[in-house]
């Protein structure tokens, strides 16, 4: 129980914010990775261009993936439609396993947007409605 709780603990600090507008500067960043978590309104409400997607349905098998398509990346910046539930929920799960695998993925930051991708809509910045899997930005 005691190691349960001190790992929550340690989940909870590695985990930040970043805003809409701090990441509308730095999206072009090569080192930074936007994934996104929504499940099916992905494919109906477009996305910020560039972004990665992998469904909180089945992210948790497909870490391995994840960490493949971001090799060479050191931030990751998770959202979902609001970033309340979903986004933060499968950051914490990348921590997690990040810290149990020991495996040096490069990976330093994982970041959460605040207000998710509805905030970013909402803020009038630019939203990408390509049909590419991946989507190639710009
Ligand atoms: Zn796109």
């Amino acid at each position: 129980m005691k190691r349960v709780e001190r790992r929550y603990e340690m989940m909870a600090r590695s985990i930040s914010y970043i805003t809409g507008s701090q990441l509308l500067s730095l999206r072009r960043h090569p080192s930074i990775a936007i994934v996104d978590v929504r499940d099916d309104e992905r494919s109906c409400d477009g996305h910020i261009s560039g972004s990665l997607h992998y469904a909180s349905d089945s992210f948790s098998d497909n870490i391995p993936n994840l960490i493949q398509a971001v090799k060479g990346k050191d931030t990751l910046v998770f959202h979902c439609a609001l970033s309340q539930v979903r986004g933060p929920t499968c950051a914490r799960r990348l921590v997690n396993y990040l810290e149990e695998s020991k495996e040096d993925t490069g990976i330093k930051k994982i970041l959460v947007l605040e207000r998710g991708f509805n905030g970013w809509e909402a803020s009038g910045r630019p939203v990408c409605r390509c049909t590419s899997i991946p989507c190639k930005g710009e």
